[in-house]
């Protein structure tokens, strides 16, 4: 099936209030065309050469998402470039962007990557790290960054049970933080969590916004 037929398949069967990310990594500006052309226009990628490659050839009206680990020195060149920086995976990396958005005028928005799967993915705060940094109002000091909610992932495994245990984790840090009303948090309703091979599981665990690659673009080649 064509990436429009996905698209519209996927679409119909996402609930209401979920987002879709097309997650559009390592795939060409011919495919993320056609997909723009079947109403998407919310797109994920995970280099930022790649984001900036792509974004000059494509309309302005896409909202470009970073889900991959972003490197200090590759922050600077993409301040400005996203609706969301999901993979926010560091205390450091989110000074480091708050300082660049500062200085670049803009606020950056970002999701906190909470990492509780076994061995896909070494990037991530642990869960009692990201409840301790918003314990201690890391937040508060920030200038032109706003944290909208927690992105994860579930280990990469057949075991249903598993994936859904992780994300069920994922969720419980984000209720957490959202409820606690201490905190004073605005705008903080993002969960994004659910990739091709286990969105629905996802969404069942709470999921507002779900990034989807294979399902829509098909294989990726490296
Ligand atoms: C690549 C990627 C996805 C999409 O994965 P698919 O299995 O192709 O849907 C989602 N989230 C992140 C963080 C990714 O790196």
């Amino acid at each position: 099936m064509g990436i429009s037929e996905n698209l519209k398949r996927i679409k119909s069967e996402i609930p209401e209030g979920v987002g879709l990310v097309a997650v559009s990594k390592f795939h060409p500006v011919e495919a993320l065309r056609e997909a723009y052309d079947a109403g998407q226009r919310c797109f994920g990628e995970s280099r930022v050469q790649e984001i900036l490659e792509k974004e000059k050839e494509l309309p302005a009206d896409i909202r470009w998402h970073f889900i991959g680990h972003l490197q200090t020195n590759k922050v600077r060149p993409l301040i400005g470039k996203t609706a969301l920086i999901e993979s926010v995976d560091s205390e450091r990396l989110l000074r480091l962007i708050d300082a660049e958005s500062d200085k670049a005028g803009v606020v950056t928005r970002v999701l906190m990557q909470v990492h509780v799967a076994r061995e896909e993915t070494k990037f991530g705060f642990l869960p009692e790290e990201l409840l301790e940094f918003f314990e201690k109002r890391g937040f508060e000091s920030l200038k032109a960054t706003h944290i909208c909610g927690v992105m994860g992932m579930a280990s990469n495994t057949d075991d249903e049970e598993r994936v859904r245990s992780d994300f069920r984790k994922i969720a419980e840090i984000y209720r957490a933080i959202r409820d606690n009303s201490e905190l004073g948090l605005r705008g903080f309703d993002t969960l994004s969590m659910g990739m091709s091979g286990d969105w629905p599981i996802a969404v069942e665990e709470g999921a507002n916004l779900i990034r989807i690659g294979t399902a829509i673009f098909g294989e990726r080649e490296y």
